[in-house]
């Protein structure tokens, strides 16, 4: 619909025009095929360039393939993640120590994880004692995140007041509940690999 939009980068001649279709994009040593590939072609030369959302387009699809094939976590996977600590963007980038900019860049969906940070993130998700080691080395207070954190401790605690109260029914629920919490706060050393937390938890 659009013809001629402008000269081309490549030949210069004003042969360029807008089309729809597959472009091979190479990404390191890959090959991505895009089949719906909105684009600019020049019709003397083949020379495919990209302007203004075009070019955010492409490189979310690309980026989109890329996370499929590598089993890559996507951006509302990443999201999700995030707001279920309650953390804002700028604090991801802190806790997993990477550039300004960078998370919210995946989040967007142009720029793809590494399968390494990939990773993390997925251990972050699912462990709440690595969250609470990244926290503390990155200097990062979050209320939103340490009040996660301290609903999951409650929950162990009550767990093992559970389990104590079976084995012991004659123990007091004072005694239970202190020794309880003992015990959580032990097995939370012993996953952070020592006794360093030992401030932490007698606070
Ligand atoms: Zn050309």
């Amino acid at each position: 619909m659009l013809d001629h939009i402008e000269s081309c980068s490549e030949c210069g001649q004003h042969t360029v025009t807008e089309s729809i279709g597959r472009v091979v994009h190479r990404v390191g040593q890959r090959e991505i095929i895009v089949d719906q590939d909105r684009h600019l072609v020049c019709g003397h030369c083949g020379n495919i360039s990209y302007r203004g959302e075009m070019l955010d387009e492409s490189q979310r699809k690309v980026a989109s393939m890329l996370r499929q094939q590598d089993n890559l976590l996507t951006p509302d996977e990443l999201r999700a993640i995030r707001l279920k600590y309650g953390f804002t963007q700028a604090e991801m980038e802190k806790l997993l120590t990477i550039g300004a900019k960078t998370w919210v860049r995946w989040e967007r969906g142009k720029v793809v994880q590494s399968s390494a940070a990939d990773q993390m993130i997925r251990q972050i998700s699912k462990n709440p004692e690595l969250l609470r080691d990244l926290m503390r080395s990155g200097g990062i207070r979050n209320d939103s995140a340490e009040k996660f954190l301290a609903a999951i401790d409650e929950e162990v605690e009550q767990r093992i007041a559970a389990r104590l109260s079976e084995n012991f029914p004659d123990l007091k629920h004072e005694t239970l509940q202190a020794a309880a919490r003992i015990a959580a706060a032990e097995v939370r050393r012993s996953q952070h690999g020592g006794a360093d937390q030992a401030e932490r938890t007698a606070a």
